[in-house]
C-alpha cells in the first residue's frame, strides 16, 4: 500500500446527523492488515464481516477496509443508561435459514424466541378477543392472497395491487405494517419480490445484535476511518485508494458498500457497465427508523412484545415494546413519518416531538408524564448508509441476482441488498458476504493453481 495526499470524500458532505454520534457498546479487538493482501474487503458491516471471515477461515490474507470508526454499518448496538440498545437492526429474522441464528447457537449467544402474538390496542384501550382475532385474520389474509398474486405468471406490479378488498378497518393497518417493515409503502414495491423474505421464527439476542456482530469481528484485519473514493479494475491486480491517499492493490475486491451509497461514489475506474449501474440505481431507498423510548408506566407488560395499535387517530407504525423486559421501548419510525418530518425540516427535537404527539393521540397525555426519548435514529441521513435498506420496485426484482456476477473476476458486489431470501436484513447481508468471498476464494484458488 502506497499513501498520497489527502483527499475528502466528495460524496459525504451534504448530508446532516440527528443525534450527536455515539459510542459502541463493544468494540472488537481488530488486527492489523497484511502487507500483501490477496483479497480487500469495502465495509466492516454483516457483509464486510462475512466475507472476511470467511476468507480468514480459508487462508486467504484479507484487509477491511471501513469508513467509519467502528465496525458493525446499520447492526450498531449503543449503551443507554446501562442497557444495551440497537439503533439498527435488532431482530435475527429468518431463524431457519439466518446463518447468524446457527452460528450464535454454536457460540453459545442468548438467543430468545421472539413472541409471535401482538399486543392489540384499538381506539385508546386494550383490544377485545374477537378483535385480536380479527387483527390477525386480515394479516393471514394479505399475505396469503400477496404470496398467490406474486407466484402469478404476468408482468410484475405493485405489492399493493394484490392486497385483498374487504379487509374492512383491518386493512389500513395491514398495509401500514407491510410498509414499515418493506421499507416504502406497498404501493413502490415489488410484488415479485415481496415475499420472499422468510419472516419465520424471529429472535432477540441479549445484549443486542450490533454487539454480537461485533464480536464476530474479533481479531478481523480491519482499518477503520477509511473511506474507499475509488477502485481501479483495469487490470488483473485491482487498486484502491482511500480518502486519505493510501492505496491498496490485491487480486480482487468485495465490494459491501449500500447500493444508496453506491450511486454516487465510490468511483469505478472503467466505469461500470451500463447494466450493472442499472441495476444498482434502480433500488429505492427503504426507509425505518428508531425512536428509543424509556417509559416505566406504559401500558404495556411482559417484554418484547410488538404493540398493534388500531384506529382513526395516528398511530406508530411500529412499536416493540419493553426491550428485554425493561422499560425501554422501540417506536418505528416509517418512509412516512421520516420523510414528513424531513420535509418539515425537523432536526432529532423535531422527530421526538412527533412521536410524543403521536403516542399522546393514542395513550393520553397524562400516561406520557415519565416519558423521555433518549436516542433517535438517522440512518437516511447517515453519509455511509443513506437510507435503511435497498427496496426493489415493481420490475426490477431480477437485480439481487444479476449483481452476483463478478466484473472481470476481480469485483465481487454483497450486501443486504443482494439477497433474495433474506433481503434488508443482517443475516441475508452476512450470508452474501460468505458467498462472495466463497467465489473470490475459488477464483484465487485457481489463478495461482
Ligand atoms: C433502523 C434499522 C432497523 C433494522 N432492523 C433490522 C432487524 O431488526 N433485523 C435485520 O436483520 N435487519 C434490520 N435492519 C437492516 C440491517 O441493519 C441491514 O440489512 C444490514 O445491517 C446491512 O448489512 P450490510 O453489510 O449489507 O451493510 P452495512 O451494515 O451498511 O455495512 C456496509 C459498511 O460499508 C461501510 N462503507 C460505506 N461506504 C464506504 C466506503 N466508501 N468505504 C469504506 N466503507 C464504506 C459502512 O460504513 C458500513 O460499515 C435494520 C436497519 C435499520 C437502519
Amino acid at each position: 500500500m502506497t499513501a498520497s495526499t489527502s483527499t475528502v470524500s466528495p460524496w459525504k458532505a451534504e448530508l446532516r446527523s440527528a443525534d450527536p454520534p455515539r459510542a459502541p457498546d463493544y468494540r472488537p479487538r481488530l488486527a492489523p492488515l497484511p502487507e500483501d493482501p490477496e483479497v480487500l474487503v469495502i465495509g466492516a458491516g454483516a457483509a464486510g464481516i462475512g466475507a472476511a471471515r470467511t476468507l480468514v477461515e480459508r487462508g486467504v490474507r484479507v484487509a477491511v477496509l471501513e469508513a467509519r470508526d467502528r465496525i458493525g454499518g446499520r447492526a450498531f448496538t449503543v449503551s443507554v443508561r446501562g442497557h444495551a440498545l440497537d439503533l439498527g437492526a435488532h431482530w435475527l429474522h429468518a431463524g431457519p435459514i439466518n446463518p447468524l441464528v446457527a452460528l450464535g447457537r454454536a457460540r453459545g449467544e442468548r438467543l430468545k424466541l421472539a413472541p409471535q402474538e401482538s399486543h392489540v390496542w384499538v381506539e385508546r384501550r386494550r383490544g377485545r378477543p374477537d378483535e385480536i382475532r380479527a387483527n390477525a385474520r386480515a394479516f393471514d389474509r394479505a399475505d396469503q392472497a400477496m404470496t398467490r398474486g406474486a407466484a402469478q405468471p404476468g408482468p410484475d406490479r405493485p405489492a399493493e395491487s394484490a392486497l385483498p378488498p374487504g379487509l374492512g378497518p383491518w386493512g389500513a393497518r395491514v398495509a401500514q405494517v407491510h410498509g414499515l417493515v418493506s421499507g416504502r409503502s406497498l404501493d413502490e414495491v415489488s410484488l415479485h419480490d415481496f415475499p420472499s423474505l422468510e419472516y419465520s421464527e424471529n429472535y432477540f439476542l441479549a445484549g443486542g445484535y450490533g454487539s454480537y456482530l461485533a464480536r464476530l469481528a474479533n481479531d478481523l484485519p480491519v482499518a477503520l476511518a477509511s473511506p474507499v473514493t475509488r477502485i481501479d479494475w483495469s487490470d488483473r491486480r485491482v487498486r484502491v485508494e482511500t480518502a486519505d491517499g493510501t492505496e491498496y492493490r490485491a487480486r480482487a475486491v468485495i465490494v459491501t458498500v449500500p447500493v444508496m451509497v453506491l450511486r454516487d461514489g465510490p468511483s469505478f475506474s472503467p466505469p461500470l457497465p451500463n447494466a450493472v449501474r442499472a441495476a444498482i440505481d434502480g433500488f429505492s431507498t427503504g426507509l425505518y427508523e428508531h425512536a428509543v423510548l424509556h417509559w416505566p408506566s406504559s401500558p404495556f407488560r411482559g417484554r418484547d412484545r410488538l404493540a398493534a395499535i388500531h384506529g382513526a387517530r395516528r398511530s406508530p407504525a411500529g412499536l416493540l415494546t419493553r426491550i428485554d423486559g425493561t422499560p425501554f421501548h422501540y417506536y418505528e419510525l416509517d418512509v412516512h413519518e421520516a420523510e414528513a418530518l424531513d420535509a418539515a425540516g425537523s432536526e432529532a427535537d423535531g422527530v421526538r416531538r412527533h412521536v410524543r404527539a403521536v403516542l399522546a393521540e393514542q395513550f393520553g397525555r397524562a400516561r406520557l408524564r415519565d416519558l423521555t426519548i433518549p436516542a433517535v435514529s438517522a440512518w437516511r441521513h447517515d453519509p455511509w448508509s443513506r437510507g435503511s435498506w435497498a427496496v426493489v420496485p415493481p420490475g426490477h426484482a431480477p437485480a439481487r441476482e444479476f449483481l452476483h456476477a463478478p466484473l472481470a473476476d476481480t469485483v465481487w458486489f454483497a450486501g443486504e441488498a443482494l439477497s433474495r431470501l433474506q433481503w434488508g436484513t443482517v443475516g441475508g447481508a452476512y450470508e452474501e458476504g460468505t458467498r462472495a468471498a466463497a467465489a473470490a476464494a475459488e477464483r484465487i484458488r485457481i489463478g495461482t493453481g
